[in-house]
């Protein structure tokens, strides 16, 4: 009997955080890891250095621009002959408080900030589709934000790309659904990384801290276990589904 070929996940945004926890858990599980960063060559060999078993590779793309992202996908489709699961991570968040940023600034943070959050992942989604088709089958893994259905007062670049993201990603399990091809998104809170240091060790804490009942915001490990259980196991009747991971600190009726 033929072995089953290991599933193949590109990871953006693996070199940290959430992104870096998502590939170990995945690897962890068997899968060979496109372990994909922007700028930290460092994290990202940090990251492929911590992950289990063997196959994994690196890959370096700047996801807001179009041109990287098909490059990507392709280097990926041919160092290891398929694509299973994508999991869009990468992300950035940048403020831009509309009573003190000059129109000019204003631009700048909204085009860099759904130019990464939302198209490079829609751009990225169209293209890892094209193979996913050929194979019969395949995953999408968005990662949004609570920001998505709370709003955010000093970053709405940021809020507005991640319910993009949200319903791009619905709209494609409508589409794909047929094709076998399944779309998951999870919305998080705070989490425990970088992007979300300042705001965790800054004058804010106190007053971030009191909206969450567990009395601490989710680790980036407590993140990668949903978004693998999505990658794996989730149900197919489940596409479509945005799961909240926000310790209870905003809950949507
Ligand atoms: P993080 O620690 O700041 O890491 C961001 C990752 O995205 C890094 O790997 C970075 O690569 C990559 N990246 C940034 N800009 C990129 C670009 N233009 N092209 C390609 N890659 C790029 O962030 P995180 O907290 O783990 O966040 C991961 C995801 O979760 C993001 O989508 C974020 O919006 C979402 N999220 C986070 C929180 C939170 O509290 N942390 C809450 C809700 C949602 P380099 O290292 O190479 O720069």
């Amino acid at each position: 009997m033929a072995a089953a070929v290991p599933p193949v996940a590109l990871v953006t945004g693996a070199s940290r955080g959430i992104g870096r926890a998502i590939a170990q858990k995945l690897a962890a599980r068997g899968a060979r890891v496109a372990v994909h960063y922007h700028a930290n060559a460092a994290a990202a060999q940090e990251t492929l250095r911590s992950l289990a078993g063997t196959g994994h590779a690196l890959f370096r793309a700047d996801v807001a621009e179009p041109a990287a992202c098909a490059g990507l996908v392709e280097a990926v489709v041919k160092n290891f002959g398929r694509l299973d699961v994508l999991v869009n991570n990468a992300g950035i968040y940048e403020e831009h408080d509309i009573k003190a940023v000059s129109y000019a600034e204003w631009q700048t943070v909204w085009r860099r900030t759904l130019d990464t959050n939302l198209t490079g992942p829609a751009n990225l989604a169209y293209l890892a589709v094209q193979q996913m088709r050929q194979q019969g089958g395949g995953r999408l893994v968005n990662i949004t934000s609570r920001a998505a259905f709370r709003g955010e007062l000093t970053a709405s670049a940021y809020a507005a790309s991640k319910a993009g993201l949200n319903i791009f990603g619905q709209s494609l399990a409508k589409a794909l659904a047929a094709d076998n091809i399944y779309v998951y998104a999870i919305a998080p809170g705070w989490v425990e990384t970088d992007m979300a240091t300042a705001t965790l060790t800054g004058p804010n804490r106190a007053e971030v801290m009191a909206q969450h009942p567990l009395g601490r915001v989710a680790t980036p490990e407590e993140i990668a276990d949903a978004a693998a259980w999505m990658a794996f196991d989730a149900p197919a009747p489940m596409t479509g589904a945005i799961v909240d991971i926000n310790g209870a600190s905003y809950l949507r009726t």
